[in-house]
């Protein structure tokens, strides 16, 4: 499915929007005004393209149009925390935001919350993980990981990244060179490769029998990494109970009130 993209100087006044680049493929539009319409609630949610360099003048200009709410997407997480006034402690540790209240300028982070329960979800509560990947949402992963009590192992193509993250996070991780399955019991990919429909180099014959392997990315159908790991008889998750979670939390900070999940699911599934 693809929305109906505005640019953000051409946005219409609205309610709610999704900002990023592309931003065509993004469900959010739709769970969130199924979420409003289960609840009677009199809103709208837009799809808007910000390119790279513009995310403060696009948030400025959101604002003065009467937006209350805005999600984040790739690749403008630490430009929205740069322009948050207020940050939740997540956030604050993060220094990456997913979720704006405009009127405050607060950010805040619900991709860690949003990771946390689709681990629950999965039944992983134990061992070890292998997380690919080292950027915003690769931050959120590891300190959920952190928090819950795995032990995480870090690749990313580019390992300076990784070694940035690692130590900015103070969380105990160990870096690979390569991303090597072998011993893992859970393997989150957090890289946007599924965005361009690529999979990632992975030696599937290393991998334990019983590993989950959890893409952040969805697709039309399985994306490629996904694919490869179903041909190989391995559980896997998709990002959609990720962005259904991740889009309740954000629902809720709005709001103040529970987000209606089923509805959420049932319009992205
Ligand atoms: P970032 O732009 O911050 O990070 C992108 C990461 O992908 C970097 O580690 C980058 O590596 C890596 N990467 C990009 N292309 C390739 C490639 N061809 N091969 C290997 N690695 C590659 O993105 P985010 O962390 O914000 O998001 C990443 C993905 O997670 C996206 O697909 C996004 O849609 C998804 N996501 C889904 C959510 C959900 O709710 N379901 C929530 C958050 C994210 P390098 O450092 O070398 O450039």
């Amino acid at each position: 499915m693809k929305n109906d993209v505005y640019e953000w100087i051409e946005a219409p006044a609205g309610d709610f929007a999704v900002i990023g680049s592309p931003i065509h493929h993004s469900l959010s539009p739709r769970m969130h005004q199924a979420a409003f319409d289960a609840l009677g609630l009199k809103a709208s949610y837009h799809a808007i393209h910000v390119p790279v360099g513009q995310v403060s003048e696009a948030l400025d200009h959101l604002s003065i149009l009467g937006y209350r709410g805005v999600n984040v997407t790739v690749p403008h997480k630490e430009a929205a925390f740069e322009w948050a006034r207020s940050h939740s402690d997540i956030a604050a540790d993060l220094r990456v935001c997913n979720t704006l209240e405009l009127g405050s300028g607060k950010g805040h982070n619900t991709d860690v919350i949003g990771i946390q329960t689709c681990l629950s979800h999965l039944g992983v509560s134990q061992g070890k993980v292998l997380v690919l990947g080292a950027g915003g949402s690769a931050k959120a992963a590891v300190y959920a990981m952190g928090r819950s009590g795995l032990e995480v192992g870090l690749w990313n193509r580019t390992m300076s990244r990784a070694e940035e993250l690692a130590s900015s996070l103070g969380e105990s991780v160990y870096l690979l060179p390569e991303p090597y399955l072998g011993g893992f019991d859970l393997v989150i990919n957090t890289t946007s490769v599924s965005l361009s429909s690529e999979s990632l180099p992975l030696d599937w014959s290393q991998a334990k029998p019983g590993l989950v392997v959890f893409d952040l990315a969805y697709a039309e159908g399985l994306t490629p990494l996904l694919e490869d790991a179903v041909s190989h008889g391995h559980r896997m998750l998709d990002g959609r109970r990720m962005l259904m979670e991740q889009g309740a939390a954000a629902f809720e900070i709005w709001w103040g009130q529970p987000a209606p999940r089923d509805a959420m699911i049932e319009a992205i599934s």
